[in-house]
């Protein structure tokens, strides 16, 4: 009795948390907002910050647009058919990267934007108000790309992230395996080194563009001893795709984001050159669980998008359909949901500060964790309460909101579960006060 009663507190505690955490977050992004007006104007320079707190910049404006543009006009009309068939949306994902709409952070040194996370995650709400299947395809190139980013070399970066610039290429993460999702120091694929090169066994699962990627970005375990710290255990290495040993298992039928291409793959005495190790050997887990930081921002902008799409398409519809001779919008118990759709915008307070915070250089593993957990939840409730809206029609596929509920839940799993954020959420503030 006394066990589960103790985890059902902590759960109602972690609930509790995250939404009060969430509101002093956006309660200081505020007060933030007010002092970062007043420098602004005292000093007359705008920088990141003002772009982020009071107006968007000209090109930050230009990017949002052309992103909404894109995904009206080619993700919407494109969208149910991806959902039904499950094909990959290659031909809209060579539109998106011919418009500079896919791989914006890759660094202006290597051909690219330079664009910075904030600046990605207005892209990346666009494009998921189209459609998240396709957006996590593209959004599976930044996770990819991240750990090359923030430690690859100079070669590494010209070589890999120097090709995705020069086609549409993708990427994808490798770190997910049968055994260990969550628990990532768990993970049981083995590197050992052998002269020049390293050989990798094992299997891993659940990798997002994992039938369609050009390289990967593995994490596997250099040091067999079980009482190594993850931390010095693990080793991160970029893998070519076409490599002798790799094979990729069939493509994952999943309840929601259903074009997104989800993959087992298997490594068997797969040779991976030594110029191809992240950083040094032993670095492996931190460079992993650091690309989050700037990852989980843009999938909580693509769960914010989610929730915007949810509200127009229950909106709209509440605007025209009739019972009881009134607009079904004008029900007291249907106008109820409006508040829930409105709370998705806090949605988009949440990425803002977690991308503005990476993006000035400081930590904010924190705020990512909180970002994430809190549109995908405001996301899942957002699309469930338009399907109510819908009625009957929203249980139906001939309608949008049923994909919408279907696509949503993978925002409380992927990049870590809604519950490992909360123990994030919880360890880092916690942290703070620790001695
Ligand atoms: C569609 C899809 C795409 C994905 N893409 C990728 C990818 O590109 N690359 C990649 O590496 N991985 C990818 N993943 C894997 C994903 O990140 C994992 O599925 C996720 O981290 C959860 O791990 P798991 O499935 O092993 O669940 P588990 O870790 O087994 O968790 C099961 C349940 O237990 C809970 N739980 C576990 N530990 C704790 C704890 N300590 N406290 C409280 N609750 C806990 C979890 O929250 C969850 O509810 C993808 C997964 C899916 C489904």
């Amino acid at each position: 009795m006394y066990l589960p009663a103790v985890t059902q507190l902590t759960e109602l505690f972690h609930g509790f948390f995250l939404h009060f955490l969430l509101f002093l977050a956006n309660v200081s992004q505020w007060k933030c907002m007010l002092t970062v007006t007043k420098i602004a104007h005292l000093h007359g320079n705008c920088g990141i910050s003002r772009t982020l707190l009071l107006e968007l910049s000209e090109q930050q404006k230009e990017f949002q647009l052309l992103a909404r543009k894109f995904a009206r006009e080619e993700i919407v009309p494109a969208a149910a058919m991806y959902d039904r068939t499950g094909e990959y949306p290659f031909p809209v994902i060579k539109k998106a990267w011919e418009l500079g709409l896919v791989n914006g952070h890759i660094p202006e040194e290597y051909g690219g934007m330079g664009l910075s996370i904030f600046d990605t995650c207005l892209i990346t709400e666009e494009l998921a108000f189209g459609c998240t299947g396709i957006q996590t395809a593209i959004e599976a190139n930044s996770l990819g790309q991240m750990p090359v980013i923030i430690a690859g070399t100079d070669e590494q970066k010209k070589k890999y992230l120097g090709r995705m610039v020069e086609e549409p290429l993708m990427c994808a993460y490798c770190v997910t395996e049968p055994g260990a999702g969550s628990d990532v120091a768990g993970l049981k694929t083995k590197a050992v080194k052998m002269g020049d090169e390293y050989v990798v066994n094992g299997q891993k699962m659940w990798i997002t563009n994992g039938g369609k990627a050009d390289w990967y970005f593995l994490l596997a375990r250099t040091n067999p001893d079980p009482k190594c710290p993850a931390g010095k255990a693990f080793t991160g290495f970029i893998v070519e795709a076409d490599t002798p040993g790799i094979q990729i298992g069939r493509k994952e039928m999943n309840m929601g984001q259903r074009c997104s291409d989800t993959r087992g793959i298997v490594f068997e005495d797969v040779r991976i050159p030594k110029e191809n190790v992240l950083l040094t050997e032993g670095a492996g887990f931190k460079i992993a669980m650091g690309a989050f930081d700037k990852t989980r921002p843009p999938v909580a902008a693509g769960a914010t998008g989610l929730a915007q799409r949810a509200l127009e398409e229950a909106t709209n519809y509440a605007l025209e359909r009739k019972t009881f001779g009134k607009l079904i919008a004008e029900h007291q118990a249907v106008s109820s949901c409006w508040r829930d759709g409105h709370e998705g915008g806090a949605g988009s307070h949440g990425y803002q500060r977690s991308a503005w915070e990476v993006d000035q250089g400081r930590r904010n593993t924190y705020y990512a964790s909180i970002a994430k957990a809190y549109a995908g939840d405001i996301a899942n409730q957002v699309a469930s309460d338009a399907v109510q809206v819908f009625g009957g029609n929203g249980f139906n596929s001939e309608y949008p909101v049923e994909k919408l509920m279907r696509d949503a839940k993978i925002y409380q799993i992927y990049e870590g579960t809604a519950q490992i954020q909360r123990l994030i959420v919880a360890r880092e503030h916690l942290g703070r006060y620790k001695k």
